[in-house]
Order: structure tokens, then sequence, then C-alpha cells
């Protein structure tokens, strides 16, 4: 069996990343992805539009080019699969890691398809897999999604939002244009602080001439085939509703972090041990990359920010 010098699971933004750095320094390696190119991406809402300018989702000295200075989600499919392209980077898709176990001074990786040797491992697996549930009666309903996609699929429904942040407040507000009868349900007492700057006084504004309705400081108790309950400062409020667009976030795999070994901080942010200049695990040879390494606190690591990993990594490598 051919061992590689890096085997990289997850191909998003920040594996292609470490991909492309692999590549220049003449490494052999593979990147491993359970689903389509840039899987996170491919599965965000249809509509989105990034926070980012693009020329800070660039990798891999590949200019990005967007219509306007904040690129869409189908522009950045088109930009990482050109990436993807240009580097000619080794990727296998829909293969999922499920194993990683140490034999000597190399890992087997092993994916729902095959197994493979590599000196060392680099995680790049993200956060968007797994849902922050409610732990609400009635949460498993069809009628509840934790994935917005599409507005036009509510039109002339009566939608229920959870959440106030960026996710939450796209899928109010663009459900809203399209005819939907819309109650946002919001934990605190005023819409994030981290809302984009040009859509916040638009949700507020809709808001506060009733368009959309929205519960402060309240949770939802229970959701029915019809209704929604929700618990109010005013006591409990049953409300007709058709659809509950879940925005409460998403979380890291930290369990399967934790199957291979890699320890996390005992708090509730459940931080990956790493050294913050190599991003080296406690496990030797064994790495993480991009949104994964903030644990729990999924919001202080994004593709700006964390797309340095690869080059911190590729160069710790080196080093050895
Ligand atoms: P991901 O993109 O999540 O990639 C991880 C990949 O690993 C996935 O493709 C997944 O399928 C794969 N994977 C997971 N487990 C396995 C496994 N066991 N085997 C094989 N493959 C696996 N960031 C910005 O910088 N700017 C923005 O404007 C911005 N806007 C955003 C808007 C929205 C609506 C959301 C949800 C996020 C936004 N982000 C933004 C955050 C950014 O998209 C993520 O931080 C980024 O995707 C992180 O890249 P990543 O490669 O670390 O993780």
């Amino acid at each position: 069996m051919k061992t590689y010098d890096i085997l990289i699971v997850g191909g998003g933004p920040i594996g292609l990343a470490c991909g492309i750095e692999a590549e220049k320094a003449g490494l052999s390696y593979l990147i491993l992805e359970k689903g389509a190119l840039v899987n996170s991406l491919y599965n965000y809402p249809l509509n989105m539009t990034f926070f980012s300018t693009s020329d800070r989702l660039e990798i891999g000295d590949v200019p990005f080019m967007s219509i306007n200075s904040k690129p869409t989600r189908i522009e950045a499919l088109e930009y990482y699969r050109r990436v993807a392209s240009k580097w000619n980077l080794p990727i296998k898709l829909f293969e999922e890691v499920r194993h990683i176990t140490a034999d000597g001074d190399l890992y087997t990786v092993t994916s729902n398809k095959e197994s493979y040797l590599a000196k060392h491992v680099i995680l790049a697996t993200g956060f968007y897999d797994i849902p922050n549930r409610m732990h609400v009666p009635g949460e498993d309903l069809p009628k509840v999604t934790h994935y917005y996609k599409d507005p036009n699929f509510y039109a002339f429904q009566k939608v229920l939002v959870v959440g106030a942040n960026n996710s939450a407040v796209d899928a109010a507000m663009e459900t809203w244009r399209k005819g939907a009868d819309v109650t946002m349900v919001i934990r605190g007492n005023e819409i994030g602080k981290r809302v984009k700057y040009w859509v916040k006084p638009d949700i507020e504004n809709r808001i506060k001439e009733g368009s959309i309705k929205a519960y402060f400081d309240s949770s939802v108790a229970k959701i029915s085939e019809k209704h929604v309950s929700i618990n109010t400062p005013e006591g409990l409020v049953e409300i007709e509703n058709d659809w509950v667009i879940a925005m409460t976030g998403y979380q890291p795999n930290l369990p399967f972090l934790k199957s291979l070994g890699i320890e996390l901080s005992k708090d509730e942010i459940m931080k990956p041990r790493y050294d913050e200049e190599s991003m080296e695990t406690n496990l030797p040879n064994v790495y993480l990359a991009g949104v994964v390494c903030g644990g729990m606190n999924t919001h202080s690591l994004f593709i700006e920010n964390s797309r340095v990993h690869a080059q911190q990594i590729v160069q710790s490598i080196l080093e050895k």
C-alpha cells in the first residue's frame, strides 16, 4: 500500500488550502471528502452572500473575482472548483473517513471505501454537519429543518424562524419577501450583534413595523403538526404554524476527534488540544485546520482567518 506524506480529511476551503501547501512543498498527499467538493458551502442557503470580501476567501494564489465585493454561494462554488482544478488536487469525493489508527510511526486512515497509510494526518472537518438541537418535543417532525435552502418553498406559509444571527435573519427576510407569514423566536433581547451590517437595520425595521413578528427573551417549547408553543416573558403562547426553520447553529464532530484520542478542553467550549504555531494535536503528526479548531466556539474561526493554518502545518511538517 502506498504511504502518503499527508492524508487530509475534509475537502472544504481549508482542506483544499492544505492540499495546495503540500503540493507546493513537493509532498505526496490525498484529500478525502465525505460529500461533494466544498460540501458545507454546497449545502448553504441557495441565495447566501458571504460577509467576507472575495479576496479574503482566496487560496492557492488564485484570484477570486465576484460581481459584487461580497461573493455569493454560487460564485464561491465556482471559485473553489476552479482552484481544485487549477492545482489538480488529488481528491476523493463521497468518501467518509470513519477511523484513524496509529500503526507504529504511520497512521491507517479508513474510509467507507478504502484504507490508506499516511505519515501525517490533517483533520479539516469543519462544523456544518451537526446542528445544535433545541431539545423540544416535535423537533423531529418533517416540518422542522436545521438547513434552510430556498425561500420560494415557504411562499404563503406560516413560518417560525428560531435564532437571531445571520442565518436566521437571512431566512426570515427572504421568506417574508416571498410572502411567508414569519414569526421569529429569539433567545436574547435583540438581533445578533454579528448580523451583517447592511442587513441588521432591515430586519430591525421589519420587526418594528410589525411585518415580521418577533418574540424576544423567548424559546420554543413544543412543536406539533399545526402549531408551535413558545415560552415568552408573558407566558406560554401558541401560534399556528406550517414550517419551523431552526437556525440554532452547528457544531463540529467533537466525538469523532475524541474517539481518535484528541484531548478536548473540559469546559463547554470543548476546544481540541493543539499547538497554536504548528497546529499539531496531542497525537503526534495529527494536525487540525480550519473551523474545527475552535471547538464549540464556531464563530471564532472562518475561512478568512484560518486559511493560514495550511502554511503553518506544512511548515511544521517540513521542519521535522
Ligand atoms: P468546511 O467548509 O465545513 O469543510 C469541512 C469538510 O469536511 C466538509 O466538506 C465536510 O463534508 C468534510 N468532512 C467532515 N467530516 C468528514 C469525514 N469524516 N470524512 C471526510 N470528509 C469529512 N466564513 C468566512 O470566512 N467568510 C464568510 O463570509 C462566511 N460566511 C458564512 C456564511 C454561512 C451561512 C455559514 C454557515 C458560514 C460562513 N462562513 C464564512 C464560515 C465558513 O464557511 C466556514 O468557516 C468554512 O467553511 C470553514 O472551512 P473548513 O474547510 O474548515 O470547513
